[in-house]
């Protein structure tokens, strides 16, 4: 079969963009999910999230997804129609802060919130601490202009989310629980594309990506059990769907990963 000539190919496209007013061009590229109350799950590339939490005065933000997501970002907060309070960061890696400066920029009121370990990484220093002998930066780690605002330690709490200190898929990595409802953003502790909960560091054909990521599958393990001790009533995972009342998932997910780091 022969290949259409590329600029035959490019003006099909482009002819199809222009027929469609602005806002439907954002809305195709940002699937838009209600998993559970009060979050909406904002999806490109079919596995690619970050999560907008709705509270009684604002939106909180969970990772930013992949560079050029914030005006995609932006028409949801804006149809929501609440200021964006807080952005929390969960890890360095380039599709969970990659549209961090962008949206900086368009909310500077937004109070920027992650560990002093990912903060060190975003600034780009990448030298690894004495503790994390083993562990590799593996992936893209980004480094962006902006500056977290407020940085919080393991088990502390802010605007109604504990920090949970969850390493092992990154360095620095952090989780997040609402306290209000127990709903966990685990970023990539845990993984639900590519078939299954599972824990970032077991491989997955359909979505291998976390699986090369992963700094320490020790780690990784450790902290899948520290996520599973919280009892949590949903997880939100970056990659994949949210799993209501993940218990049984989880504990699968944490044998199959105790059998497969051995
Ligand atoms: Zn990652």
């Amino acid at each position: 079969m022969r290949a259409l000539p590329r600029r035959g190919r490019r003006s099909i496209w482009a002819g199809r963009a222009r027929s469609l007013p602005e806002n439907r061009l954002e809305r195709l590229d940002m699937a838009i999910l209600n998993p559970v109350p009060n979050v909406r799950q904002l999806v490109r590339l079919g596995v690619f999230s970050c999560h907008l939490v709705e509270g009684g005065d604002g939106l909180a933000l969970f990772d930013t997804n992949l560079p050029g997501s914030a005006p995609g970002i932006a028409a949801e907060i804006a149809r929501l129609g609440k200021p964006l309070r807080q952005i929390f960061l969960t890890h360095a890696h380039s599709d969970h802060v990659g549209s961090l400066d962008a949206l900086a920029e368009r909310f500077p009121q937004a109070e920027i919130i992650t560990t002093a370990r990912t903060a060190r990484l975003l600034s780009g220093d990448r030298s690894l601490d004495p503790d994390e002998a083993g562990m590799a930066l593996k992936g893209g780690y980004r480094t962006t202009r902006t500056t977290p605002t407020r940085l919080v330690e393991d088990g502390e709490e802010y605007a109604g989310f504990r920090a949970v200190a969850t390493p092992g898929h990154a360095v620095g990595h952090v989780s997040w629980q609402q306290v209000s409802t127990g709903f966990v953003f685990c970023g990539d502790a845990l993984v639900s594309a590519g078939g299954g909960l599972h824990v970032s560091g077991v491989f997955r054909l359909g979505f291998p990506f976390p699986y090369f990521a992963t700094a320490s599958r020790p780690k990784a393990l450790e902290s899948a059990r520290k996520l599973a001790a919280l009892a949590p009533t949903a997880l939100l995972p970056v990659h994949g769907p949210a799993i209501r009342d993940p218990a049984p998932a989880l504990a699968r997910a944490i044998d199959e990963a105790a059998r497969a780091f051995g």
